[in-house]
C-alpha cells in the first residue's frame, strides 16, 4: 500500500496490529487519546491527543497521507469510532473497525445486564453492598450520590469525577490473575461486582472468580457500533484486510 495506515488505539488489541503491521513492513502511526499518564505503547511511530472533532481528524488524515484506518479503540470509546467513520467516508479512506469480541455468561454465573452506566448505578442505588467497581475512571461519578454502599473502585489513574462517600481507591492495570481476583473478590467481601462488557482475556478473570464466590455481577452492555462499517475482532483479521488492500493497489498498478 503507498501510504500509512493510522490504527486508532488505547488497547491490546491495537498494540498487536501495531506490531503485526510493522513487522509486514507496513508505514504505520498509532493514535492515542492520552488519557492514561503512563500508557502502554505500541511499537512504531506514535501520536498522541485528540484531533479536534471529525474536522480536524479528516484534516490530520489528508495532511499525513492516510491510505487506511483502523478503528482498534476500546469497544466503549464510540465518539472517535463515530468521528472515524465521518471522517473516512468523507475523504474516501478504507475504514476498518478492530473489536475484540464480548464476554458472554456461563450458565453459573449470575450476571444482569444493564444498558448503560446510569442503569448500573441504578441497581446499586440504595443496596448495602460491597461493590468492586471497574469501569474505568470516567464512569465513576454515576456512582457518587450513592451513600448506601461501599466501593472498591479499581483505577489505572486517579479519578477526577466526585466519588460516593463510602470507598477506597485501588490503582492497578491488568492483565489481572484468577487467584489475585479471587482474593480481591474474597478478601474485601465483594457481593457485588460493577463491570462494562470489554470482552478480552487480560480482565477477563474478575468474572470467573465471582462465577466460582457466587458473586452478583452487573454487566453493563456495550453501545451500539454505527451501522454498515466492516467490523473484525482479532489483529489478524485486520492484517488480512491491510493485505488485501496492499495487494488491491498493486494490482492497479499493473
Ligand atoms: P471517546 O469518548 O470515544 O473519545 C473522546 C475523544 O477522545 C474523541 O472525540 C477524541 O478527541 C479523543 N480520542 C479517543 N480515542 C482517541 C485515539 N485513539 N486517538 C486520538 N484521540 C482519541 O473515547 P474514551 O472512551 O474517552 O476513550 C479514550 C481512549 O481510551 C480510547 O482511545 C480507548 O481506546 C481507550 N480506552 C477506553 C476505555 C473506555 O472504557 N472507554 C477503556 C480502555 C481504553 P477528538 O474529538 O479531539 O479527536
Amino acid at each position: 500500500m503507498s501510504g500509512r495506515v493510522l490504527i486508532l488505539g488505547g488497547t491490546g488489541e491495537a498494540r498487536d496490529l501495531a506490531a503485526r503491521a510493522q513487522a509486514a513492513g507496513m508505514d504505520v502511526i498509532s493514535s492515542l487519546a492520552g488519557r492514561v499518564r503512563d500508557p502502554r505503547l505500541p511499537v512504531g511511530e506514535v501520536r498522541i491527543g485528540g484531533f479536534g472533532g471529525v474536522d480536524g481528524l479528516r484534516t490530520w488524515i489528508g495532511d499525513n497521507m492516510i491510505h487506511a484506518v483502523v478503528d482498534a479503540t476500546h469497544p466503549f470509546a464510540t465518539r472517535i469510532t463515530g468521528n472515524a467513520v465521518a471522517a473516512t467516508s468523507a475523504t474516501d479512506v478504507p475504514f476498518l473497525r478492530l473489536r475484540r469480541p464480548h464476554w458472554t455468561p456461563d450458565p453459573a454465573d449470575d450476571w444482569s445486564c444493564v444498558p448503560d452506566i446510569a442503569a448500573a448505578a441504578d441497581e446499586i442505588a440504595g443496596r448495602r453492598a460491597r461493590v468492586l467497581l471497574t469501569t474505568g475512571r470516567q464512569d465513576v461519578g454515576a456512582f457518587a450520590g450513592i451513600d448506601s454502599a461501599w466501593f472498591l473502585i479499581r483505577v489505572v489513574d486517579p479519578p477526577e469525577a466526585s466519588l460516593p462517600p463510602h470507598h477506597q481507591i485501588l490503582r492497578s492495570r491488568g492483565p489481572y490473575h484468577l487467584d489475585d481476583e479471587r482474593n480481591l473478590l474474597r478478601d474485601n467481601r465483594i457481593d457485588v461486582l460493577v463491570t462494562k462488557n470489554s470482552g478480552g482475556g487480560q480482565t477477563h478473570a474478575k468474572l470467573v472468580a465471582a462465577r466460582e464466590l457466587g458473586v452478583e455481577v452487573i454487566m453493563v452492555e456495550r453501545p451500539p457500533e454505527p451501522p454498515g462499517i466492516r467490523v473484525v475482532s482479532n489483529a489478524a483479521q485486520a492484517m488480512s484486510w491491510l493485505d488485501q488492500l496492499t495487494s488491491g493497489v498493486q494490482r492497479g498498478h499493473c
